[in-house]
């Protein structure tokens, strides 16, 4: 039956009533959408409340990445990811970092920045020099938006005009900087933006078209620098290994895109876990590691006097404890409870030493026994799952799989349809 996208009002009915909606229009039965329920009937309320259209929840693994030990500071590390044997990989990085006193951070302030955008205006180089005249008027006009961030020792702090010579067109924008504190400050920067674009507008003489922060957050860098062990990553040809991977990706962006894809398996997983907004903090990430003009790899290695490798990330990390999901979604409030942090800056820490700790593992295995060996046998548990093995059957058909070397599922569908004729 071909569906029909119409759903009138479809907003205005209950998760339960939305699904029944949704079968009916999709022409499946209501069971085949049941394992969208939520189990936890206030977590669908919640899911309700937080977007739109809602009909149910989709359960993400949680793993706790161990052996993490930040400036000192033990930690704990929620990270919520559907991909096999990152959990793992970043552990076991950890624990080699650990060797050699773990990971050493440092942050920028939580400063976001709103652009807003001025067309129109018949003389772009005088208009950027009125607006910077005019900027403790700004400033103070920005920060009655937010007295309560302001309270808080936050606030608009600065500004920056550029010019922007665009197809046809030359804009005048605005850059509104703003110390967020513990917030990841988009809906902050955006109302003061919008509050600004009046006087921006009168000032530069031009109209306002956009208002809005950018998320290339380069004032809001986190960095992490940790030493790890030549002989528990396997010995001195696997860091000279490592380091060769490295430079293939600092040097060609087909490399590059799947380097940063290994940091981002580890930060995205921290962000995910504490409610944060993940498309965010990889919109920057990206946006950083072409900041140069070509896209790079966002880590870097180096091999030091000893031998041991030794690996720095940089990379914007827009995330807060207060707003967006982090506050209204249980599981997040308690991944920020396991984790201890008592700011944004510190979440940011964390984030950016499991960036790292996961990069180190990926490239390890890729300069060692190849990504397959690791990823695979622990991909190879979903594989089973996926051909149907339920309870003793997963472990056994994933020792046969590994041992014929295939983690396929049409191998697995075999093996498993070969042990229940056997009844082995
Ligand atoms: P928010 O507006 O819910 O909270 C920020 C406000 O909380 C501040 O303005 C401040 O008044 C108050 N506050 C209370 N205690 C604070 C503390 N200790 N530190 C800082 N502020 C404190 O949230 P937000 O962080 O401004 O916005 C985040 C949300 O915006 C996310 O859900 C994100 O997905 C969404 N968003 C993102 C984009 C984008 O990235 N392009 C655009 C729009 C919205």
């Amino acid at each position: 039956m071909p569906v029909n996208s119409r759903l009138p009002g479809f907003y205005k009915l209950s998760p339960g009533e939305r699904l029944s909606a949704v079968a009916q229009a999709s022409g499946l039965r209501e069971a085949d959408l049941s394992s969208l329920v939520s189990p936890d009937p206030d977590m669908l309320g919640i899911a309700d409340r937080m977007v739109e259209n809602v009909v149910g929840t989709l359960s993400i693994p949680v793993g706790i990445a161990a052996n993490f030990t930040i400036d000192g500071r033990d930690y704990l590390i929620p990270m919520a990811t559907e991909e096999p044997s990152v959990v793992a990989a970043a552990s076991n990085m950890a624990s080699v970092a650990r060797l050699h006193g773990g990971f050493h951070t440092s942050t920028d302030l939580p400063i976001m920045v709103s652009q807003v955008q001025v067309v129109g205006v018949a003389d772009p180089r005088a208009a950027r020099l009125r607006l910077y005249e005019a900027e403790a008027e700004l400033l103070a006009l920005a920060n009655e938006q937010d007295p309560l961030l302001v309270k808080l020792g936050g606030g608009a702090r600065g500004i920056e005009v550029r010019i922007v010579e665009a197809a046809g067109a030359t804009y005048v924008v605005l850059h509104l900087q703003v110390d967020v504190r513990d917030a990841m400050g988009a809906n902050a920067v955006n109302t003061m933006a919008e509050a600004l674009a009046p006087r921006v507008a009168a000032i530069a003489g031009g109209r306002v078209r956009l208002r809005i922060l950018t998320n290339k957050a380069d004032r809001r860098l986190a960095r992490v620098r940790a030493v790890f062990d030549r002989d528990a990553l396997g010995g001195a040809d696997v860091v000279t290994g490592i380091v060769d991977a490295y430079r293939f990706a600092a040097a060609d962006p087909y490399r590059a895109a799947t380097h940063n894809k290994g940091i981002m398996n580890g930060i995205t997983a921290v962000v995910l876990a504490t409610g944060n907004d993940t498309r965010a903090v990889e919109a920057g990430a990206h946006c950083h590691a072409a900041a140069g003009g070509r896209y790079t790899s966002l880590s870097h290695y180096e091999i030091d006097g000893q031998g041991h490798l030794v690996g720095t990330l940089e990379v914007p990390m827009a995330v807060g404890l207060v707003g967006g999901a982090t506050k209204t979604h249980p599981a997040a409030r308690a991944a920020v409870r396991l984790l201890g942090v008592q700011s944004a800056q510190d979440l940011a820490k964390a984030v950016v030493a499991v960036g790292l700790a996961q990069n180190v593992g990926a490239l390890r295995a890729l300069a060692a026994e190849g990504i397959q060996k690791g990823h695979m046998s622990l991909h190879a548990r979903n594989v089973a799952a996926a051909a149907g093995a339920v309870g003793n059957e997963i472990e056994a058909v994933v020792e046969r799989l590994k041992t014929d070397g295939h983690v396929r599922l049409d191998k697995a569908e075999a093996i498993l349809a070969e042990l229940r004729a056997t009844g082995s």
